[in-house]
Formats: structure tokens, C-alpha cells, sequence
């Protein structure tokens, strides 16, 4: 990769347009920033200890001889290289943050305070159950509710991510059909638009993966799947609301086709916010389904907090949920840890213990103060803003299909043809206008998609200022300001990268080598 640390220009274009760069590579009080270990030099700071006298090492000669090598900065440069880091950083708390698929919405300050409560933040797993109660019944109290809207009869807590979540349906949808013998039964249906996690998750799990086509309107071709259906369907993989932000309409008869041929249904759940309050996936014929809770039921999340991606399941498929889940007896909360007795028919263990218990408390703490109105009011809202967002820009960019969405828009590339601007270029000029870009040539349905996500935490000023930004920046394309896009981004502290570059020649690791070749 050839970035410059220094916030030099690095790609020619930019090179070229030396009018934006300041002389010392700092822009509008905004500091560049060296990496620590260029600013930093191991003898400066710290004190050195005398070896201890009179220890055996138990390391078994793994102990390390070469020097540690830890940079050593005052503390005020300490200080300033962490400060001048974040304030690169854009982040969901200084405006919209538009990527589609992901929900990146706030995150209420009320789910913070709960979930550093000592009684929730300071527990650890390994204490016995009767000193954790409490915990364990925020658990259980979560899966209930978790039950309670998606109209399911079981939940699997540990998962800690979406892509974990789809691991533990699969692997549970696996578990049954060896349980039943049905180890014929190893093809599984993903469709064209699917998230990428889908078809890895169902090959990881020992499946082969057949595509189904999308039909024009950006749904599931119907007839295609009914092609693909046989004795050897293992299941289908399919997201509903689908990664194009529409609902899959035939969903119903979806599931009864796979049904039919002994398959199970795995729904992605990622995108429930579009549904929550409105549709229960359990009433649609689903085997099982991952939440994203660091989506629909906020918490802070890419590149930053943790992940929980709680699994419902159902009648067929709840015995073979992993270890170890929460059961109450009588007035007491006790966990199955073993697969013997109640946990005899458990696919096994995914992680160490319980899940995230800080994502737990989030959730929970946003279901509660939500309240069922107010879960049904910010789905509705999602869906209202997306809409909005859509209809707004019609006129001037290209929805990729006609008619309504669900809580995120796809535009497509076909405003920009015949302008010299793509997709990339697009993006880049809205880094200059303040705006984190959307989610770009993903789906892979459609031509250099552009999916953005509002969610239902933006205000409609934030909206409008949001349109009006895209909206100059249609114009400017459809007025084939070539060069403008081209160069940006400008205003940010690195401009254009050698994006083919930093794919093919990534550079991972900081060495002393690495920074004398710069
Ligand atoms: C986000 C997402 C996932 C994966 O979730 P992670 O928590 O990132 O693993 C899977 N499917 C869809 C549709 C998603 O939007």
C-alpha cells in the first residue's frame, strides 16, 4: 500500500493538484499523525528493573530474548498521537453513516449506563451460578423476548456474531439430519443476492452451495428454485428483507418448497429491523434465524464493539441448540454446560461461555425503554426514512428497482453513464462533502450498487442534509464535472489510494524494513 504516512498525496491525480496541500501535511488544525512506532523509540521512557533473583522460569524455554520493542512516548505525546487517531475516525455520533446492510444507528446512552452496572459489567463466567442470578435471568428474560417477536419456540444465546449465528443454524440444521440419517442431503440453496456470509457459512458447515438466480424485480426467481429442488437439499440460506432492501415476497411458498423436499429454512436475520413489531419470521416458515442485535437492537458496532447473534430455532431443530443455554427451575436459573441429560442432543459448544453478556444487557435495555410501540414505531420509521431517501433522489440517481423498499435504498450506476464518474469516484467526493460513503457494488445484482441505509435514529434535517449533499453531487456527475470527482477526496487526510494496490500488495505489518522503503 502506498500510503504515506506523512498525509502526502499518493495517487497521481492527486499529485498533480498540489493547490490543496498545505506545506507540512496538516490540514485545518488537524495534525497529521505518524505511526507510533515512527514517533516512538523503545529506550525513551519507562524504567528498566533488575532481573528478579531466585525465579525459575516455567516457560519452558518459550520465554522471549529478543527486546520487546514497545515505542516509549511522553505522556502529552501519548496523549495527542490517541487524540489526533480519533479525530480521523467518522464515526455514528458526528452524522449519518449510511451503509447499507450494516444499521448504523445510534446507540442510546441509557444502554451504556446499564450495561456498566456492576452486576452486569463486573461479572465473571466463571462464577458459581448462585452469586450470578441476576445475570442469568437478563438471559433468559432476553430470549424470551427474542422468542416473543420473531414467534419462535427456541433461542441460542452464545453466538457472537451474525456470521456465528449462521454457523449455529447450519450446524444445528446438520446435526438433525445426521440425527435422522439424512446424510444424503448436502446441497444447500443460497441465492445470487445473498450476503457473502451465507455461502461461506453453509460450506464451512460441510454443504456444497448452488446458486439461484434474482429475478428482474429483485427477489428470489421462483421458478429457478423450483428447479434446483431435489432428494440431496440440505436447506436454503435466504435474508429477508433480501440484501437488494425488498421483501421476499413468496417467502411463504419459499418454505413450503424446501419443506416439501425434506429441507430446512435458514432465514438471515440481519436485517430485522426492518420487521420487528410487523412480521414474526416464525408465522413465515422458518427453521431458524440470526439476529444481529448489533443491528436491530443498536449497541456500537463495526470496528468498534463486540458482536451477538442470537439464534432462534425451531421445534425440529431446538434439541440440537449448542451448549450451554439457561433453564429455569422454579424460582432458580441454572445453565446446561455438558452434553449428557438436558443437553444430550446439542450439537456441542461454539465459544468458551455464555455469550456477550454487555450485548445482552444493551439489547435488553433497548427493548425495554422501546417498549412494543416504540420496537414497531422505529422499524416503521427505518422503512419511512429509507423511503424517503428513495423518493427524494429519484429524480436525479436511478433506483435499481421500481417501487417502495424496506429500510435500506438501492440506486444503481445508470445515472452516472456516459459522465466518466463511477461508482468509486462517486463515494469518494462525498467523503469531501462529510459523509461516511454507502454501501458500494454490493448487492452484486446490480450495476455499481449504491445501498444506503438511513436508519429510523436520523432526524429529517439530518436527512435533508444528507439528499441535498447527494443530490449537488448528481448534478455535478450529470454535468460530467469529471476531474472533480476523480480527485477526491481533498479534504480528508489521505487522499485517493492505490486502491488495486492495497488489495493485491497489502502491507499488514509495520517493520523497520517497510518504513525505510517509503
Ligand atoms: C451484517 C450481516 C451479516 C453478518 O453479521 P456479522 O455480525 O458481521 O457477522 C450477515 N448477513 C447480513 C444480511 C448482514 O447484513
Amino acid at each position: 500500500m502506498s500510503m504515506s504516512s506523512k498525509g502526502r498525496p499518493t495517487s497521481p491525480v492527486a499529485a498533480n493538484s498540489n493547490e490543496h496541500e498545505t506545506v507540512s501535511g496538516n490540514k485545518g488544525l488537524m495534525q497529521a499523525e505518524n505511526l507510533i512506532f515512527e514517533i516512538g523509540t523503545p529506550r525513551r521512557t519507562g524504567v528498566d528493573f533488575e532481573p528478579a533473583k531466585d525465579v525459575r522460569s516455567r516457560l519452558g524455554g518459550m520465554e522471549r530474548t529478543s527486546e520487546i520493542g514497545l515505542p516509549g512516548l511522553t505522556e502529552p505525546q501519548t496523549l495527542r498521537h490517541y487524540v489526533r487517531l480519533s479525530q480521523k475516525n467518522y464515526a455514528i455520533d458526528l452524522g449519518v453513516y449510511p451503509l447499507g446492510s450494516c444499521t448504523m444507528k445510534h446507540n442510546p446512552r441509557l444502554n451504556e449506563k446499564v450495561a456498566r452496572m456492576p452486576g452486569f459489567g463486573d461479572v465473571h463466567p466463571l462464577q458459581p451460578q448462585s452469586t450470578v442470578q441476576g445475570a442469568l435471568e437478563l438471559i433468559d428474560e432476553l430470549a424470551h423476548w427474542i422468542c416473543t417477536l420473531t414467534g419462535m419456540p427456541a433461542v441460542a444465546m452464545t453466538p457472537k456474531a451474525g456470521a456465528h449465528g449462521e454457523w449455529c443454524g447450519m450446524a444445528a440444521i446438520r446435526a438433525k439430519l445426521d440425527a435422522d440419517g439424512q446424510t444424503h442431503k448436502r446441497r444447500v440453496l443460497v441465492p445470487e443476492s445473498a450476503h457473502g456470509t451465507n455461502p461461506a457459512t453453509a460450506a464451512q458447515c460441510g454443504f456444497s452451495i448452488d446458486e439461484i438466480p434474482a429475478s428482474g424485480d429483485g427477489r428470489v426467481n421462483l421458478a429457478a428454485l423450483k428447479e434446483k429442488l431435489g432428494d440431496d437439499v440440505a436447506g436454503i440460506m435466504l435474508t429477508n428483507p433480501n440484501t437488494c432492501g425488498l421483501f421476499e415476497r413468496d417467502i411463504i411458498e419459499i418454505a413450503e418448497l424446501i419443506h416439501s423436499v425434506g429441507g430446512y429454512f435458514y432465514c438471515d436475520g440481519a436485517n430485522f429491523n426492518a420487521l420487528v413489531g410487523r412480521v414474526r419470521p416464525g408465522d413465515l416458515g422458518i427453521d431458524a434465524m440470526h439476529l444481529n442485535l448489533h443491528k436491530t437492537f443498536s449497541t456500537p458496532h463495526g470496528g468498534g464493539g463486540p458482536g451477538a447473534g442470537p439464534t432462534v430455532l425451531s421445534d425440529a431443530l431446538k434439541d440440537h441448540a449448542p451448549l450451554p443455554f439457561v433453564i429455569k427451575d422454579g424460582e432458580k436459573y441454572r445453565l446446561v454446560e455438558h452434553s449428557n441429560g438436558e443437553g444430550a442432543d446439542s450439537f456441542g459448544r461454539m465459544c468458551a461461555f455464555h455469550g456477550q453478556m454487555g450485548m445482552f444487557t444493551r439489547a435488553l435495555t433497548y427493548m425495554m425503554s422501546h417498549g412494543s410501540d416504540g420496537l414497531r414505531q422505529a422499524t416503521e420509521d427505518a422503512v419511512l426514512n429509507a423511503n424517503y431517501i428513495q423518493s427524494s433522489l429519484s429524480d436525479v440517481m436511478t433506483p435499481a428497482f421500481g417501487g417502495v423498499c424496506m429500510h435500506e435504498a438501492l440506486f444503481d450506476d445508470r445515472f452516472l453513464e456516459n459522465t466518466g464518474v463511477t461508482t468509486l469516484d462517486f463515494a469518494k467526493a462525498m467523503i469531501d462533502e462529510g459523509y461516511h460513503p454507502m454501501t458500494m457494488y454490493f448487492p452484486l445484482v446490480v450495476h455499481g450498487a449504491m445501498l444506503v441505509e438511513p436508519t429510523e435514529s436520523e432526524s429529517k434535517q439530518e436527512l435533508d442534509r444528507f439528499i441535498s449533499a447527494m443530490r449537488g453531487l448528481a448534478v455535478r456527475a450529470k454535468n460530467k464535472e469529471t476531474a472533480f470527482f476523480q480527485t477526491a477526496p481533498v479534504h480528508a487526510p489521505m487522499r485517493r489510494l492505490d486502491e488495486t494496490q492495497a488489495a493485491r500488495k497489502p502491507v499488514l505489518r509495520w517493520t523497520e524494513a517497510v518504513a525505510a522503503s517509503e
